[in-house]
């Protein structure tokens, strides 16, 4: 099964440091290439990272904060000039396709691509056959949206039973693996006895949010949850009062979740100096705890 990539483009909060650009996140899978939030600067680092934009298959974007979404304009013009040639889906929350409309108006550039806005509601929002993309609302002042992408398992032959059985290979295994039983050289075969499903592999994706209890259940079992960290454990309340999340809450949420692995972003640059107390925190309460550098790639 190949892998699900993510590349952290930028990881820092509100301000750019300059080792930390403002947020976004590429996850590819296969032909997908799906950009999650798309802050200032975000295509220079595509270039940084060797990865090309014009692969971006479709676009989610959290909130409208300026740290998430000042990337937009220069990266749609760019994709226009760079001979961009399919329909590009970007997702949002509710307000998302007035404040596209006025930004393609404002910045006025030649786009020779359609480009396709939803407003999207929780719970499944696209979905094929091989993976699907859900939405959860948030609480941080403004329409927010948390992601997951789930990548569904696939079917497989066991590969004993199938020496044992005396069925060789040809079209009946697909039928086998669609749950079909079949009848081969007189005999019949069910399929449950020779086919197997895959894990499924869960991404969550959590950035600006207060702690609020629809967390925990939409990140449940998550392979990778990704999470913001604004804010260091002690600092809780200026936490719940600017809709952020703590270190302490970001690792809470993983462990509570079952997730198997937490990886922290949307660092604030006051901690610039101590990024290993701040993970610490995390690791005290959640053991797989990383904390991600821009152009930090993460293998899943
Ligand atoms: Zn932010
Ligand atoms: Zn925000």
């Amino acid at each position: 099964m190949s892998q699900i990539n993510l590349t952290f483009l930028g990881t820092g909060d509100d301000i750019p440091s300059r080792s930390r650009n403002h947020t976004s996140i590429l996850l590819r899978n296969n032909q997908e290439n799906i950009l999650i939030d798309c802050g200032e600067g975000t295509q220079r680092q595509f270039r940084k990272a060797g990865l090309n934009p014009c692969k971006i298959t479709r676009i989610l974007i959290t909130h409208w904060h300026g740290d998430h979404v000042l990337g937009l304009p220069g990266l749609l013009s760019t994709l226009s000039m760079s001979g961009y040639n399919k329909t590009l889906y970007i997702y949002g929350p509710k307000g998302i396709k007035e404040k596209m409309k006025k930004t393609l108006e404002v910045f006025n550039f030649h786009k020779n691509y359609e480009i396709n806005v939803e407003e999207v509601s929780p719970g499944i929002f696209y979905e094929v056959k091989n993976f699907y993309l859900s939405a959860e609302e948030m609480e941080h002042g403004i329409p927010t949206l948390a992601y997951s992408f789930v990548r569904k398992g696939n079917f497989r032959i066991k590969k004993e039973k199938l020496k044992k059985s005396g069925l060789s290979e040809g079209p009946h295994l697909q039928e086998l693996k669609e749950g079909k039983d079949i009848s081969y050289g007189g005999k019949k075969f069910k399929s449950k006895d020779f086919v197997y499903k895959e894990e499924d592999k869960k991404v969550s994706i959590v950035l600006d949010t207060k702690m609020n209890k629809k967390i925990i259940p939409f990140v449940k079992d998550s392979n990778v949850l990704v999470s913001e960290a604004t804010y260091s454990g002690e600092l809780s309340k200026e936490a719940e009062d600017h809709l952020h999340l703590t270190v302490i809450q970001a690792a809470q949420i993983a462990k509570k979740s079952k997730s198997k692995k937490l990886i922290l972003t949307h660092v604030s640059s006051r901690y610039l100096k101590n990024m290993k107390g701040l993970l610490k925190e995390a690791k005290g309460v959640f053991t797989e705890s990383y904390l991600v550098k821009d152009l930090e790639k993460v293998e899943i």
